[in-house]
């Protein structure tokens, strides 16, 4: 019972994820008016605004104007109704419950603005960070960090992008990876700590990298192309703590 509360309160936070998702990067207010359709501005009614239900019974259309609405709000929907059960499961009502379903939904929504708008905001990388340190500080990490692996795993993570983005700039005159990236990788070594750091830095650019050439060859793009490099890292990020054990325990 507990569970299917959880899934639709978890709907609900995945429905104003999508919100922060679109205004967020486009400098729009978060709190007021409705949600609206991106295309003809039809105000959605609150009473129409089920999170999951609404877009399945519209077949991710929009109920004015039949525009098709990206499936991307519906994937966000479901992700975050999960992560609100999943992480019940594993913690029960706890502060690493609570810490787990920050983490998670932080890289939801980075994910996107970095997939959508190929942006990584500080609005979101620093307060998470800080959260992050807090719990470790308190011994609360759903990752088992210590606060002495979060400092150096925040430092480290945030110092290696930025001497790869200097050194890249150096040798190529481009900026291969953002300001975002490195601020994305102090968040992750705050939350997953040092030890994660090594091993996500080199599965997101190798992944990454093989992608891009990818993309490049199949869609013919010509070979300055951007990747959202953020997206691997949240991927890599995400599945570390699942995953990084067992590649630590064969080495
Ligand atoms: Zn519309």
């Amino acid at each position: 019972m507990f569970s299917i509360l959880l899934f639709i309160i978890g709907g609900i936070f995945g429905s104003f994820y999508n919100v922060c998702i679109y205004r967020l990067p486009n400098d729009l207010d978060i709190v007021s008016k409705n949600s609206f359709c991106i295309n003809c501005k039809y105000k959605i009614p609150f009473y129409l605004n089920i999170p999951i239900v609404s877009y399945i019974l519209n077949l991710g259309k929009c109920r004015n104007c039949k525009n098709k609405i990206s499936i991307s709000y519906l994937i966000v929907e479901l992700f975050t109704a999960v992560l609100f059960v999943y992480s019940y499961k594993l913690y029960g009502l706890s502060f690493e419950f609570l810490g787990y379903i920050i983490f998670y939904s932080s890289l939801i929504i980075i994910f996107f603005t970095d997939f959508k708008y190929y942006v990584i905001l500080i609005n979101i990388t620093i307060p998470i960070s800080v959260i992050g340190l807090l719990l470790s500080f308190f011994n609360l990490n759903p990752f088992e960090a210590s606060i002495y692996e979060s400092v150096i795993g925040g430092v480290v993570g945030y110092l290696v992008i930025f001497i790869i983005r200097y050194l890249f700039f150096k040798i190529r005159k481009i900026e291969g990876m953002g300001l975002g990236d490195a601020m994305l990788f102090l968040m992750v070594g705050a939350w997953l700590g040092i030890k994660s750091i090594y091993l996500i830095l080199a599965s997101s650019a190798l992944v990454g990298a093989l992608v891009g050439i990818l993309i490049i060859y199949i869609y013919k793009k010509d070979k300055n192309f951007q990747i959202p490099y953020g997206c691997f890292i949240v991927i890599a990020a995400g599945l570390y703590p699942k995953l990084g054990s067992l590649f630590y325990n064969m080495i």
